[in-house]
This record gives structure tokens, C-alpha cells and sequence, in this order.
């Protein structure tokens, strides 16, 4: 039997919500797979506990994560607690101390689902974002300078360090070569932010010797963001910075049909701490406790989850079987226009999985 040893944290909102269906899908994984077993242990690190103990993960949180094959997240976020809290105090922690450096984000229209972009289909919109995910534009650095006159002002840093853009770049052409890609394209801004981007473009053209078979494109990011509209078809991967990628990857995640499907990792390629999936939306406050939260991006985070490990095979039923129920059609949530229920959409899913 081979164990992963899962650390889940449902979070706030529909969190909880959608990571219970997450579970039913750990668990048919392991009954159609029979020699896998996800042992998975729950933390209530989360805007409640922050409310009543004053944070949202012990002390020693990070340490009590490490040993852990993967981690299992939901979302975070209540009207209650500052958005910054959590984020600072809860995610960004987690992918800093364990080197998750890539965040990779499928941007992949699946069948069953149109696009907002009327003209394009599933062979269109079928492409990968790598944003690098600790550095760059949320860099907790910066001041104020003379608060409380007419000359307030404040400064917000970006860094950017060779060690952390070569190794994105790194893994952005790696990824590109592993998968039988043929292109890579870069998102820069070059001409006005002249001291981080430069530095990042020669990186990029550096690395690049290392893969011949690769050909770059480098495009300034307000192009880019026009491009995965007028044409999706031209990306297959897309690597950019923190802030860069943050923005196209939401982008990314509206074209291929919204934000209760799109999933993401967090990834340590070294394997030398745990890596993270998650869906992209947060705790949703406006549908909590509905029962109504689509929760494909939940299940299509452990189909990363499953990818990441290698098992290639089991991450392709699980989309398989997201992509068959989202083709028949019936029984979807009311975000995809259906009147079904979290659970009723995922148990098809669940089915689905158990047919193999
Ligand atoms: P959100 O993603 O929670 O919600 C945006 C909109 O999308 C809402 O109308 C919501 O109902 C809808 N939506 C989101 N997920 C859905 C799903 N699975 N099914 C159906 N509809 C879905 O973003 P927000 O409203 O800006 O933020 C709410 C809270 O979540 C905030 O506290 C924010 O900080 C937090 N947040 C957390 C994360 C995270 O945990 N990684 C990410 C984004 C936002
Ligand atoms: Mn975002």
C-alpha cells in the first residue's frame, strides 16, 4: 500500500463546503485504485479560530505541516477579519516557508463549458500559467514617508532575485520541454518598469540556451492580458511574475468559463517540503452555507494533487470524469446555470470516478 499523508484545510466560507467533496473523491480514488491510501488529518486554521484565539494557525503551524506529503486547501477569508490576516498570516506563510515557488494554474476550457469568448472552444483555451509565487511585486517591503501632510506618500518594493527568477524560468522551460510543448511565452514590462523586468527578460534569454527545442516570446503584460482574449489559441505556456501572474491567471480562470472550476498548485519541485492545491476562489461569503458552491475547482486541485505525484493515469479520471458530467449537463450548480447542490454535482463526479 503507498500512503500520502494529506494535511487539509477546509478554511472559511464554502471552503468546508467544497474540500467534503474533495474527501469523497480521495475516497473512491483509493477504492479504484486499491493499493493507494490518502491519510489525511483536518486543521481549523481558519478566520473562526482567528476570531477566537487571536490567530489563524499555532505557533508552530509550519512545523506541524512539513512532514506532510501534500497539503489540501480550500479557502480563506471572512467579512469579519481583514483580508491581509489571512492571507499574511495563514497563505502566504505556507507557500514562503516551504519554497513553493510555483504556482501553476491549468487554464483549460473543459468541455461542457462555453467561454465567455464566444468564438473560442475547447482546442482554443487549452494552456498553462506558471506565476512565481514568493517574491517580485508582494514583497512585504516598503514605507510611508511624511503621513499626515499633503505630502503623504508610500512605497510599495518589488524583489526580484536572481535565485528565485532563474529557477521560475527554470522550471517554466523544464515544464515546457516535459511536456512536449512548443513554445513559451513571457510575460515583461520592460519599457516602464526598468530596473525588475530587464533583469527578468535577460534571465528569461540566458536560460533559454539551455532549451534550443523552446522558442520564447517575450510580450509586455498589457498585451498579453488583450491576447488571452483575442487569442487564446497562441499560448501553451505562459510563465510571469507574482503580481503579473496573479492578474492573468483570474483573467485566465474568467476565459475558460469562471471561477468556481479554475484549480491551482503551489509547488515545491524539489519535493523538499509539501506542495499546496487549492481551488483559485476564495470563501465566497455571498453563497456560504447555501450549499450551492460549485466544487470542481476543488476536485480538480487533487487531479493536480494526483499529476504532482505522478500518478498521471488517476489525475486523468478525475478530469475525465469533471469533464463527462459537465458534458451530460444536468445537476450542475447554479453558477453554471443549473439548480443542483454542491453535493448532488459532485456525487456524478464521484460516480463517474468509481467507473473508472
Ligand atoms: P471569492 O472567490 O470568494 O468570490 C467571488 C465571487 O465568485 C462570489 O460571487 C462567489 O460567490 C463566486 N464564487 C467563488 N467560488 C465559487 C464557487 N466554488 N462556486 C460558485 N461561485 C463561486 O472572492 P471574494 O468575494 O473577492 O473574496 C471572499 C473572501 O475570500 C475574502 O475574504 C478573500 O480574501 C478570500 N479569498 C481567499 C482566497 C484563498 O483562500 N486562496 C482567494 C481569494 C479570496
Ligand atoms: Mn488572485
Amino acid at each position: 500500500m503507498k500512503y500520502i499523508n494529506i494535511a487539509s484545510i477546509p478554511g472559511d466560507g464554502i471552503g468546508p463546503e467544497v474540500m467534503n467533496e474533495g474527501y469523497k473523491v480521495l475516497k473512491a480514488l483509493e477504492e479504484l485504485h486499491g493499493g493507494l491510501s490518502f491519510e489525511r488529518n483536518e486543521f481549523d486554521w481558519n478566520c473562526k479560530r482567528y476570531l477566537e484565539a487571536g490567530e489563524m494557525m499555532p505557533e508552530d503551524g509550519l512545523e506541524i505541516l512539513k512532514d506532510y506529503d501534500a497539503i489540501l486547501f480550500g479557502a480563506v477569508g471572512a467579512p469579519e477579519v481583514p483580508d491581509h490576516i489571512s492571507v499574511w498570516e495563514l497563505i502566504l506563510p505556507i507557500r514562503r516557508a516551504f519554497q513553493q515557488y510555483v504556482n501553476l494554474r491549468p487554464i483549460k476550457l473543459l468541455k461542457g463549458i462555453e467561454s465567455p469568448l464566444r468564438y473560442k472552444s475547447v482546442e482554443d483555451i487549452d494552456f498553462t500559467v506558471i506565476r512565481e509565487n514568493t517574491e517580485g511585486e508582494y514583497s512585504n517591503s516598503g514605507g510611508k514617508l511624511h503621513e499626515n501632510t499633503p505630502h503623504e506618500t508610500v512605497i510599495q518594493n518589488s524583489v526580484f532575485t536572481r535565485y528565485g527568477t532563474e529557477r521560475i524560468v527554470k522550471y517554466a522551460f523544464e515544464y515546457a520541454k516535459q511536456k512536449g510543448k512548443n513554445k513559451l511565452s513571457v510575460a515583461t514590462k520592460s519599457n516602464a518598469m526598468n530596473y525588475s523586468m530587464p533583469f527578468w527578460d535577460d534571465i528569461v534569454r540566458e536560460i533559454s540556451k539551455d532549451y534550443p527545442s523552446i522558442p520564447f516570446h517575450l510580450y509586455h503584460i498589457d498585451a498579453l492580458a488583450a491576447f488571452f482574449v483575442l487569442k487564446p489559441e497562441e499560448f501553451e505556456v505562459v510563465v510571469a511574475s507574482n503580481l503579473f501572474g496573479d492578474i492573468l491567471t483570474d483573467l485566465g480562470a474568467a476565459v475558460a468559463g469562471g471561477i468556481g472550476i479554475a484549480p491551482s498548485g503551489n509547488i515545491n519541485p524539489e519535493g523538499t517540503y509539501p506542495s499546496m492545491f487549492e481551488p483559485i476562489h476564495g470563501s465566497a461569503p455571498d453563497i456560504a452555507g447555501k450549499g450551492i458552491a460549485n466544487p470542481v475547482a476543488q476536485i480538480w486541485s487533487i487531479s493536480l494533487m494526483l499529476d504532482h505525484f505522478g500518478y498521471f493515469e488517476l489525475a486523468e479520471v478525475v478530469l475525465n470524469a469533471i469533464e463527462s458530467v459537465l458534458m451530460k449537463g444536468d445537476n450542475l450548480t447554479p453558477d453554471l446555470g443549473g439548480n443542483a447542490s454542491t453535493t448532488e454535482l459532485a456525487d456524478q463526479i464521484v460516480n463517474k470516478i468509481l467507473e473508472g
